[in-house]
């Protein structure tokens, strides 16, 4: 029996779990969902049998549960030789993943002010796993980590300056694991080395970001101090007029309500006023709904502006990238977000789009575009189980 890393990614509600071996390849994976509630549950990978959980189960109980799965099937005999977690916000404090220890535990508490709906979270995932397997290195990589390359006249927002310096208050970026794997990636398929390959990386699935990554470095993002920045997302606003907050408060809408409208009743479903899941969407618009096509139209004039606005943080750009599961998987959507951006002379072949590059080594664009165009599957796990094996070897034994 091989060695394995287990990858976790904690949630307010949910825990997935992923289990590689020591050769990296993808062994098993494990969801559980509505944790802390009486209708608890876990599936394993695709299967359609939930596994119970006690009513109002746990982090620790659900991980618990799940790890018991692994190893019932074989798939898990032994504690893993390393643990990587996904972390949300890492601050100023983390450049780059670390290895956990009591005083990495203290820097991404001192960062929940900045993430209080998701650190949290994150740091009780890290809780269970230290308390079931104290003896393996476990190791935390953040979601802002690729960005704290962005140049100063990106992360500064035009605002008093001593909300930045006694608050923190400047664009962080997240997404930032898949930008990361995206752009060795499509280094990897453009046959270039990391270091002097530019792209510009669009993460579309229910958050959407775009990211500027100038010879491997981060140099613009469009999410900022938190994830609601930037793009229109399922159920996030992306960008709207600081204006609005003092317009609804003179209506009597409280902040906490304008918060919760703008993460979680606005993007797709706040404009389709039906479903935040673009394939719907895109179905409910060939039936000539409306307000759908509306939500189509702005997610691609929105991705378009800021994929151009992204150009200006590039010398050259070696190729535009399609990812997560709209990325990956909507040629309507790539194609729409294209035909925006014909001034920049961008092009796509509609056969190798319609095949989401699958046969051609993610290349869709046409013959006569200026710059290639890719879709390339996203492997946020595969990075952080990367991480989680290299730091290991760090570790103190
Ligand atoms: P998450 O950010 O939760 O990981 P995903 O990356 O899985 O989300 O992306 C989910 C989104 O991808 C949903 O809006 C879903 O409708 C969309 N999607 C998946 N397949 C298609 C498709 N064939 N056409 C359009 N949208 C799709």
């Amino acid at each position: 029996m091989e060695d394995t890393v287990l990858v976790v990614n904690c949630g307010s509600s949910s825990l997935k779990l992923a289990l590689f071996d020591n050769r990296l390849q993808k062994r098993a994976s494990a969801l559980a969902e509505r944790l802390g509630q009486d209708d608890a549950f876990a599936r394993l990978g695709h299967e359609d049998t939930p596994l119970t959980l006690p009513p109002g189960a746990s982090h620790n109980q659900a991980l618990e549960s799940m790890v018991e799965v692994f190893r019932e099937r074989g798939l898990m005999n032994s504690a893993p030789i390393a643990i990587g977690h996904r972390v949300v916000h890492g601050g100023e404090t983390f450049r780059e993943a670390a290895l956990i220890n009591d005083s990495v535990i203290d820097a991404i508490e001192n960062c929940a002010a900045l993430a209080p709906l998701h650190n949290p979270v994150n740091l009780s995932g890290i809780r269970a796993t230290l308390s079931q397997f104290p003896d393996v290195p476990q190791t935390a990589v953040f979601d802002t980590a690729f960005h704290q390359t962005l140049p100063k006249r990106a992360y500064l927002y035009a605002v008093p300056e001593a909300w930045y310096q006694d608050w923190g208050v400047r664009r962080y970026g997240f997404h930032g694991t898949s930008h990361a794997y995206i752009a060795l990636e499509a280094a990897r398929l453009l046959g270039k080395t990391p270091a002097t390959t530019s792209i510009i990386s669009a993460h579309l699935g229910n958050g959407c970001s775009v990211t500027a990554i100038r010879d491997g470095i981060s140099v613009d993002t469009s999410m900022g101090l938190t994830p609601l920045e930037g793009l229109v997302m399922g159920t996030r606003s992306g960008d709207v007029d600081p204006g609005l907050f003092d317009f609804l408060a003179s209506k009597g809408m409280a902040a906490d309500e304008v918060h919760r409208s703008l993460n979680q009743r606005g993007g797709l479903l706040g404009l389709s006023g039906q479903t935040n899941d673009m394939r719907t969407l895109c179905e409910l618009a060939d039936h000539g709904h409306e307000p759908s096509r509306n939500a189509i139209d702005v997610f691609c004039f929105r991705l378009a502006r800021y994929i151009g606005a992204m150009m200006a943080s590039l010398k050259e750009l070696d190729g535009l990238v399609f990812t997560g599961g709209i990325g990956e998987n909507s040629a309507r959507i790539r194609q729409q977000t294209i035909d925006n951006l014909n001034i920049f002379g961008y092009a796509l072949n509609a056969d190798l789009n319609d095949h989401h590059g699958e046969y051609s080594d993610g290349r869709i664009e046409s013959a006569d575009s200026r710059y290639p165009v890719l879709v390339i599957p996203t492997n946020e796990e595969l990075m952080i189980a990367r991480e989680a094996l290299q730091l290991s070897d760090n570790a103190p034994m």
